[in-house]
């Protein structure tokens, strides 16, 4: 098979962690018969110092023109003090909204092999830890109207929370179909006590609810499942939520995993060409030192290949080789333990494409 994927490394240890995952996807096509074609994208403050643009249209069309798209990570001091339009995130957002991936899917799977790195207390670990937040991703909060005005009470600022039932229903299928092929069972997280945009999400949940009878649908409070998460989290399969809720509560969901280096995510629309990325940023206080893991890019790259290229033996092949990695006792700097070896970026991406078969 060919496939064409645009690659954006992006800024700080986004090219290093990214290199790793291409060695690993050209290990993969050579085993299985396969050719990828690497575009390179420029994005974030890379593209901003070339283009003045954090992703400029022409940039944009070369992500929604491939089979899918492999991001490093954007992102740094350099660019903090630019106009709010014109920061390295905005061309994430707008690279979300171009390629119209409504659906973010970020596993919580705690590795056996780093138990040892939860936070959690050990009696609440060893009940598993593996569940899957389907956030939606290009509506609510964070796209209504922002604005600040001058007020008699001096500077108002508002921010609009809009859902309509297109946007609810469209992610509540991708909640419900991933529900399906795992443990059947979803989680409906909103706060439908205050929020009239929740209660407009409860009611299409349990509309929907209707036509997947052999999945359990729950309801929870946002702050309510703040808490489950880490009193107990075994009780997950699949959260689902909107997309100010999903940001808050997968971050706390890949902290109690202990490792934010080790975490891949996707994110899907209508068509099969994802969005593929580690949940962590760029990294820049270890950005240039082959001191980065890049496992949660290799696994972003595994799930391209499982969720836009229907290529499960390949997706599983890299899976294994990462546990096979992890199991020799070999350790990055953000997870290192006692009596492991010490290893960088570049070395880990060779002893992970050596144990791929
Ligand atoms: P961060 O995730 O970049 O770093 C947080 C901490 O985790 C740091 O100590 C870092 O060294 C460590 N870390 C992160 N990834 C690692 C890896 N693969 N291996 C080893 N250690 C790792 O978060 P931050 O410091 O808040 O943000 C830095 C920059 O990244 C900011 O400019 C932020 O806006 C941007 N950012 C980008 C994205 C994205 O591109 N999707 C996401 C989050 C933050």
């Amino acid at each position: 098979m060919t496939k064409n994927i645009a690659v954006i490394r992006g800024d700080g240890i986004g090219p290093e962690i990214v290199e790793q995952a291409l060695r690993v996807l050209d290990r993969v096509a050579s085993i299985y018969g396969h050719t990828f074609c690497y575009t390179d994208v420029d994005m974030g403050g890379c593209a901003i110092d070339r283009y003045g643009d954090p992703l400029p249209e022409e940039m944009l069309q070369k992500c929604v023109a491939s089979d899918s798209v492999l991001l490093g990570a954007v992102g740094g001091e350099k660019w903090n003090d630019v106009p709010g339009h014109m920061r390295p995130e905005k061309g994430l957002l707008r690279l979300r909204a171009g390629m119209g991936v409504y659906s973010n899917n970020r596993p919580a799977k705690i590795w056996p092999q780093l138990a040892a790195a939860s936070p959690l207390k050990q009696s609440i670990v060893d009940q598993g830890i593996d569940f899957i937040i389907v956030r939606e991703l290009i509506g609510g909060i964070y796209f209504g109207e922002h604005q600040t005005n001058q007020t008699d009470d001096g500077l108002t600022a508002v921010d609009v929370l809009r859902y309509n039932e297109k946007e609810i229903e469209r992610i509540g299928r991708i909640g419900f179909e991933t529900a399906r092929k795992r443990r059947k069972a979803l989680c409906s997280v909103e706060k439908s006590n205050v929020l009239d945009s929740s209660r407009l999400w409860k009611k299409v949940m349990h509309r929907l609810a209707e036509e997947y009878p052999d999945v359990t649908l729950s309801d929870m409070l946002v702050d309510n499942c703040a808490m489950q998460i880490v009193k107990n989290p075994a009780q997950f399969d699949v959260i689902v939520t909107e997309n100010m809720f999903g940001d808050i509560l997968s971050d706390e969901a890949s902290m109690i995993t202990g490792s934010i280096g080790m975490i891949p995510s996707s994110s899907l629309g209508a068509s099969s060409c994802g969005l593929y990325e580690p949940i962590h940023g760029s990294a820049p206080d270890i950005a240039g030192k082959d001191a980065a893991n890049p496992i949660g890019t290799i696994l972003s790259a595994a799930m391209m290949l499982r969720y836009s290229f229907d290529m499960e033996k390949e997706a599983d092949a890299i899976e294994r080789a990462v546990s096979d990695y992890l199991d020799a006792g070999y350790r990055t700097a953000d997870i290192m333990g006692d009596n492991m070896t010490l290893v960088g970026c570049k070395q880990c991406g060779d002893l992970i494409l050596e144990r791929i078969r």
